[in-house]
């Protein structure tokens, strides 16, 4: 089949969070499915710097039109990487710019301009480069996709039979606008209503797409159950409920060929699940990155590697932050988020300067080292639509401290001491008591050397790699093209 997907990130051009490193591996193995994908992007800035020397165009310019004026854009030839081929659109008032969506974790005030225009050239440079059997669209960013297909664009023969799946990555991340946003790109004001894409006063281009698109995905069956409640489905759960028949749980695979702790290249050592001793040395180097080198032997460390958002817990890693650095255990923080976040890990760590260390930036080489170095990794979120980072724990033999939310509680399993199963540690209650319970378990189990190491090695045994999950969303493309057929 032929597949478009178009997305807002794409690992290793332009990342905030999970969803680049979907769009960037799951393209690769669908090609090697035999599958034609071709991968839009928006021309950033970061994008940018990596063409080397002048972009080449495969489109010179499209007219996309707005309320009072008209933009222009060029799409980018990224030419073509394992099997997959790159566009970029490239519109240089908008998308030439530092951050992704805003500085600083917020928003740039033209966003619903920035992704508006981005989702018409898409299906504009399509009808020049190829119409897709499907458009697979990711997140709020690329949700208008198959709202213009079904209104703007509904009388195109050209794009008629185009199917549309959208994966929701995180349900919180909507794109809301003001209601006038409707006008400036140029909708019929008819599609301003409660059953389209009107949500409490806004336009709301998540809901549009959860509307206008064939099928829906999400990144683990958990969230897929989740959305549908009120607790998680931050007030689009009642247009899932509706469509909830047309709603997947498709987890999302990791890339063993970045995170794999036997060829990982930004590690002290390498080690396998029959030869570990190489993790020994992963964890003098993070001590060593930490600052922690006073750390005794035979002291556990956890790990965190997140962005710091209200989504991932930490208020309940801060209701009980003297009692963790009361314990057997050292703590190493690395992390971007809101200032409040990093004001907390920041005053934990200087609190607490023998145990606890905090970095506040993005490393991808030292997400690498916790990975390997630690041996138990926290994610304690208040929700969590896949996760990833505790996928990338199992394959490292850092054993996982979760809460039973989302893709955490599909992917992890809770340890059986006496039958020697499992793979982790997942508690249910989002509250201090229950975390702190489920660490003091952790720690406890560490002190049984054998039994920590079987659960190691149940986690490294365990395989989440691209495959599987590439093949069911073969499957939900052949659902939707045959529908729309
Ligand atoms: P989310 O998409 O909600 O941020 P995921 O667990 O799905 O959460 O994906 C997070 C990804 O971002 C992982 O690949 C993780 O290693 C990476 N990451 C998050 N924060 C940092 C950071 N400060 N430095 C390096 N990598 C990070």
């Amino acid at each position: 089949m032929k597949i478009v997907f178009a997305a807002s990130e794409c690992t290793p051009l332009a990342k905030t969070g999970g969803l680049a490193d979907v769009v960037g591996a799951l393209p690769r193995e669908l090609a090697k499915l035999g599958h034609e994908v071709t991968v839009y992007l928006p021309f950033y800035a970061r994008i940018r710097r990596h063409v080397e020397g002048e972009p080449k165009y495969a489109v010179q310019s499209i007219t996309i039109p707005f309320r009072y004026y008209n933009r222009f854009v060029g799409v980018v030839d990224g030419g073509e990487r394992d099997g997959v081929q790159y566009y970029f659109i490239d519109c240089p008032e908008l998308f030439d710019r530092r951050e992704l969506y805003g500085p600083a974790g917020g928003e740039y005030r033209d966003n619903a301009e920035r992704f508006g225009l981005f989702c018409r050239a898409v299906i504009e440079a399509s009808k020049l480069l190829g119409v897709p059997d499907v458009f697979h669209v990711h997140d709020w960013q690329a949700a208008l996709i198959p709202v213009y297909l079904r209104t703007t664009y509904a009388s195109d023969p050209a794009l008629h039979s185009a199917a549309t799946v959208l994966t929701i990555h995180n349900a919180a991340y909507q794109g809301k606008f003001p209601p006038n946003t409707i006008e400036d790109l140029l909708f019929p004001w008819d599609l301003f209503t409660m059953d389209k894409v009107e949500h409490f006063d806004h336009f709301n281009f998540l809901k549009g797409g959860l509307v206008f698109s064939d099928l829906l995905t999400t990144v683990s069956r958990k969230y897929a159950e989740e959305i549908q409640t009120a607790e998680f489905g931050e007030q689009l759960d009642g247009v899932l409920r509706n469509r909830a028949r047309d709603l997947r749980g498709i987890l999302n695979g990791v890339d063993y060929a970045h995170w794999n702790p036997a060829i990982d290249g930004h590690l002290a050592a390498h080690y396998t699940p029959e030869h570990l001793d190489g993790k020994r040395v992963c964890r003098a180097d993070l001590l060593h990155a930490f600052g922690l080198e006073k750390v005794a032997d035979t002291m556990p460390v956890m790990g965190i590697v997140s962005r710091l958002a209200g989504q991932k817990g930490f208020d309940i890693v801060a209701g009980i932050a003297e009692e963790i650095a009361d314990r057997d255990v050292a703590v190493v923080v690395l992390g971007t988020g809101d200032p409040y976040h990093e004001n907390l890990f920041r005053g934990w760590a200087f609190r607490h300067p023998d145990s606890v260390a905090v970095q506040i930036r993005y490393d991808e080489t030292l997400a690498h080292k916790i990975e390997a170095g630690a041996d138990m990794f926290l994610m304690p979120s208040r929700y969590e639509p896949c996760g990833l980072n505790q996928i990338y724990s199992l394959k490292y033999g850092t054993v996982p401290i979760v809460r039973a939310t989302g893709g955490l509680d599909d992917t992890i399993e809770e340890w059986d001491a006496g039958k020697g199963t499992g793979t982790g540690f997942k508690f249910a209650g989002y509250n201090p008591s229950d975390l702190l319970a489920e660490i003091d378990r952790a720690l406890e189990a560490f002190r049984d050397k054998e039994g920590w190491t079987r659960l190691m090695r149940n986690g490294m045994a365990r395989d989440y790699g691209w495959s599987g999950p590439a093949r069911e969303y073969a499957r939900t493309y052949e659902e939707a093209a045959q529908r729309r057929a």
